[in-house]
């Protein structure tokens, strides 16, 4: 409703709720800098999380209302105020309920169509049978919430913000079911599988083949992984040529090449497993 919308304020220096993605693609006039991969254009698998992430081409040319962003759809207020970590040290979990759960609000902008519509709340509501976590519709009053809008690409903030924080699932390529979980993991609190502390015991990255100026997005992050093993088949987990600029892999699986990552079409056990130790869902912990 344009007028419930209106009423929302957006805090943390966002812009105003009213998405403003001018461009018809992400990526015009930055052909240079980005892959067709990258783009989203020419999806081999659309349902490849790397392949629907046309944000790493937005990280070139940012709009100037749009945070910064690192790790491709992991936005950050600034350089200074925050690490990227899961953060359960820094505050930025959402709080529990008595009743155990973890109540989520959403506002999910009127500019998405009905079938874009169901696709981000078949997303959210995945969460309800596996966790305690508990996406509901925004509610006057609520203090904390996200904001689910088609700004340019896919990306959200890491862990809770405080007040409402944007989730972004353009139009133009991030909205399917792995989509909408990624972006949902990261308001979460999770980062990037390739970026886990013990990434390197799994994953052989290969900097030559990386985009200029893109290293960073394969820094290892002093990750909290819960107890939970290195995951090929998470969600949170890039395909093999993200950020390439050559058309060369730039992660490969050691000690077995030959294994096959980053085409998750959902959550992983893994994925779910890390989750509910972090939000401490007891009840759903060994689903
Ligand atoms: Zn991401």
């Amino acid at each position: 409703m344009i007028r419930r919308k209106k009423t929302i304020k957006s805090t943390n220096n966002q812009s105003p709720l009213t998405c403003k993605t001018s461009r018809a693609k992400p990526c015009d006039g930055l052909k240079n800098k980005c892959s067709p991969v990258n783009c989203g254009e020419n999806h081999a698998n659309p349902l490849s999380i790397s392949n629907s992430l046309p944000h790493l081409c937005w990280f070139a040319a940012p709009d100037i209302d749009e945070p910064t962003l690192i790790g491709g759809d992991i936005a950050i207020k600034s350089w200074a105020d925050r690490n990227a970590d899961p953060c359960t040290t820094s505050g930025c979990l959402w709080g529990k309920w008595s009743d155990g759960k973890v109540y989520i609000p959403y506002y999910i902008a009127s500019h998405f169509s009905s079938r874009e519509q169901a696709i981000i709340t078949r997303g959210l509501e995945s969460f309800s049978s596996v966790s305690c976590i508990r996406f509901r519709p925004y509610q006057n009053g609520d203090r904390d919430w996200l904001s689910i809008e088609s700004r340019n690409g896919c990306y959200s903030y890491v862990g809770r913000l405080g007040g409402g924080q944007t989730v972004s699932l353009s139009h133009q390529g991030c909205l399917y079911h792995s989509t909408v979980q990624h972006e949902l993991l990261h308001a979460l609190g999770f980062n990037h599988e390739q970026t886990r502390s013990d990434r390197d015991n799994h994953i052989q990255v290969y900097w030559e083949n990386i985009m200029d100026g893109m290293d960073y997005n394969f820094y290892k992050i002093d990750t909290l992984n819960q107890g939970t093993p290195y995951d090929y088949n998470s969600v949170m987990q890039y395909e093999k040529y993200a950020f390439s600029k050559n058309n060369l892999p730039t992660m490969m699986p050691i000690p077995n090449s030959n294994v096959s990552f980053g085409q998750a079409t959902q959550m992983s056990k893994n994925d779910i497993d890390r989750l509910n130790r972090l939000y401490k869902c007891c009840k759903y912990m060994g689903v």
